[in-house]
């Protein structure tokens, strides 16, 4: 299918965590279902990587929500801001970027598919995707995901502001229903959550993803349509993403793709997860899902897995246009590189998956 502007039109739908072991297994779609592999299998990172084609390391953003490693040295606010001072000089002096006190946009020179592509003239709109705050001037509709920072800029343009729900943030997201993400401590939303009990929290689930479509659909139309939905990567944390509380999340999530599927019409659907979760944890392998032309353009040698740093070029490559970046365009037959870490990579992410054991994310 062509829009207005001739470009082909795309509908690209998120699942946080979503696996593709348990996709595969329990899901009934007719989808084309391949793994995505994630090299920091952690939202933050992974989510940033799909939007810009480039590892953590190119494009500075390590944690799991995108915000800085707020308490990462004290618990005192002025030991930690002292702290964090000294973590950036040292990073100057060892001629590494210093990290932003806001890392929820990439730090260094790593460009956003949708500024890349939207300076060719291709729209997007762009729904709850995570970790896309604060929201800049796009070419379309943005309307921002978790962590809704809402002293922020969280949607573009302003003519949007009449439109989305007061609650859009918890809307969009069950963490918000109990904490403000600044604030946000693992324990007091697990345990929260794990106190309103699973039906109850699915129940609102649900309603609120059902509400959150309505919103999308109601916004303007654009060539790369873009939403998101985080409820799979909650509940593991909390209830454990196996036996039935699996087949009841995979189950709605079967049901939000055929529905959106119906209403936009796209000539291609992309599911995407930046990871995947089984049990209480995460996994390194997330899901590629496809339909239509999309599914028949991508050209995948015997062996290789695309990786979260292949989305953003293959979405420019079949749009004709182009995402300079690490990742590899797989509508175009290559030998592809697989998405590798490099020592200090490697180091970072040890670093990285230690700190989220530790307080008990992972
Ligand atoms: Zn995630």
């Amino acid at each position: 299918m062509v829009t207005e502007t001739g470009k082909p039109k795309v509908l690209m739908i998120g699942f946080d965590a979503l696996d593709y072991e348990l996709f595969g297994k329990l899901s009934t779609s007719d989808l084309k279902l391949l793994p995505l592999f994630a090299p920091i299998p952690v939202t933050g990172p992974s989510w940033t990587s799909m939007y810009t084609g480039d590892s953590a390391t190119v494009h500075g953003v390590w944690n799991v929500f995108g915000l800085e490693y707020r308490k990462r040295y004290a618990s005192n606010d002025t030991v930690q801001l002292l702290l964090w001072r000294l973590h950036n000089l040292w990073r100057v002096i060892t001629r590494h970027q210093p990290q932003e006190r806001y890392a929820t946009y990439a730090t260094t020179k790593s460009t956003y598919v949708w500024d890349t592509m939207g300076d060719e003239g291709i729209s997007f709109k762009i729904v709850n995707m995570p970790i896309t705050g604060p929201v800049r001037q796009i070419n379309g509709t943005h309307v921002g995901g978790f962590p809704l920072i809402t002293r922020k800029p969280w949607y573009y343009p302003q003519s949007v502001g009449s439109q989305i729900p007061d609650d859009y943030k918890q809307m969009i997201e069950m963490i918000q229903w109990i904490a403000e993400p600044e604030y946000h401590s693992d324990k007091v939303w697990k345990n929260s959550l794990g106190d309103i009990g699973f039906e109850m929290v699915m129940e609102r689930t649900e309603a609120d993803a059902h509400r959150l479509i309505d919103l999308f659909l109601a916004l303007p139309g654009a060539n790369v349509e873009m939403l998101q939905f985080s409820f799979v990567d909650r509940i593991a944390h909390v209830f454990d993403m196996s036996g039935e509380v699996a087949v009841r999340c995979y189950k709605l999530v079967d049901e939000l793709i055929a529905k959106i599927s119906d209403a936009v019409q796209a000539g291609s659907v992309m599911i995407v997860s930046d990871h995947g979760a089984q049990g209480k944890g995460h996994t390194d392998r997330g899901c590629l899902a496809l339909k239509g032309e999309l599914a028949d353009a991508i050209r995948i040698p015997q062996g290789y897995t695309p990786s979260v740093l292949d989305i953003a070029p293959t979405l420019a490559g079949f749009m004709g246009s182009s995402h300079p970046c690490q990742g590899n365009d797989l509508t175009v037959e290559g030998n592809y590189e697989a998405a590798s870490l490099n020592a200090e990579q490697q180091e970072e992410k040890e670093q990285l998956m230690q700190h989220l054991k530790d307080i008990g994310y992972l």
